[in-house]
């Protein structure tokens, strides 16, 4: 009778409930599990678990641990849930929430394992992470992810005592630009200074549209002297660059590196200070704060 209610709730829950003996051979293995591996009953019960659903990577490292298991009862992932990666029939690897508990019977440790497929959930959680983290016109960082990072990094330089710079710089008379050739002109202005300044930059500089005609980069590992020559490698660029839509653009540029006890919106307050500097000193200039 218990078997019997065991088994319908078993087979009416959406997780994968499946089971293994201490071989590390499947035994017990519902109908979730046909749904979300793709093996029929017949087709896993009495198969290795780690050879039928663990990524080649990973078999070699779960076999050890599993060995430590059959004597011990004990594992790292086991009495906790973990996100890992599985291996369906077909040979796709899919995301998977596992909660794994141990199960001594006739004095022989198994394990239970109930499997979630994430698929969904990884794919929207990573969809709302781009969406909260990027600007929709240029596909760069936004603002907010910006400041996450300037925090990030700021606390990383003052722990380890390396320098960090900030650039902050703004299209020349981009008002113009709009006027004279409208906003849809002026956007696609923006989308290629944001493709060109993109491609100069190093993987580790963190390149965000601060607003409007303004972007922000986070330059880590360079003091003054080296953001500097980067801004005005950059100025110099995008001053040679030839912008489909309006021929040239140029753009001010300030500078500023962190100093001791800096918190970020002083960082952020010389550098607005050194830019308007390079506005008022006649614009397509650079300027450390
Ligand atoms: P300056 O050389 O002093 O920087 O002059 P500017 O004309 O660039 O100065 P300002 O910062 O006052 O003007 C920025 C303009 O950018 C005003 C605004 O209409 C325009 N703008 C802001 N965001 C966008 C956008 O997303 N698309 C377009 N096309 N224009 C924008
Ligand atoms: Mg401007
Ligand atoms: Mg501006």
């Amino acid at each position: 009778e218990s078997e019997e209610i065991f088994r319908s709730m078993s087979n009416a829950a959406q997780d994968a409930i499946l089971m293994i003996n201490d071989d590390g051979a499947i035994v017990y293995w519902n109908n979730a599990a046909v749904k979300i591996y793709g093996y029929s009953s017949e087709e896993a019960i009495g198969k290795n678990l780690h050879r039928l659903l663990a990524p080649e990577r990973y078999r070699a490292g779960q076999e050890k641990v599993f060995a430590r298991f059959r004597e011990t009862g004990e594992g790292s992932l086991i009495g906790k849930i973990s996100e890992i990666k599985s291996l369906r029939k077909d040979g796709t690897e899919f995301p998977i929430e596992l909660s794994l508990s141990a199960v001594k019977i006739k004095g022989r440790w198994n394990a239970i394992a109930i499997v979630r497929d994430i698929t969904e959930r990884k794919r929207s959680e990573e969809t709302l992470l781009q969406l909260a983290t990027t600007d929709a016109l240029t596909g760069i960082f936004n603002r907010r992810y910006l400041n996450a990072s300037l925090e990030t990094e700021l606390k990383r330089a003052q722990r380890y005592r390396t320098p960090l710079a900030l650039i902050l710089f703004d299209i020349d008379q981009f008002k113009r630009i709009n006027d004279i050739f409208g906003h849809p002109v002026g956007d696609l202005v923006l989308k290629h200074m944001a493709d060109l300044v993109r491609e100069k930059i190093r993987e580790h500089d963190i390149f965000a549209r601060w607003g409007g005609e303004e972007f922000v980069i986070l330059v880590p590992n360079n003091g003054s002297d080296g953001a500097r020559k980067l801004a005005e490698k950059l100025r110099g660029e995008i001053e040679k660059y030839h912008f489909p839509e309006v021929n040239t653009v140029t753009c001010g540029f300030g500078v500023t590196a962190l100093q001791p006890d800096d918190k970020a919106e002083n960082l952020l307050k010389r550098t607005d200070e050194a830019l308007y500097k390079a506005k008022k000193m006649g614009r397509n200039r650079v300027e450390v704060s």
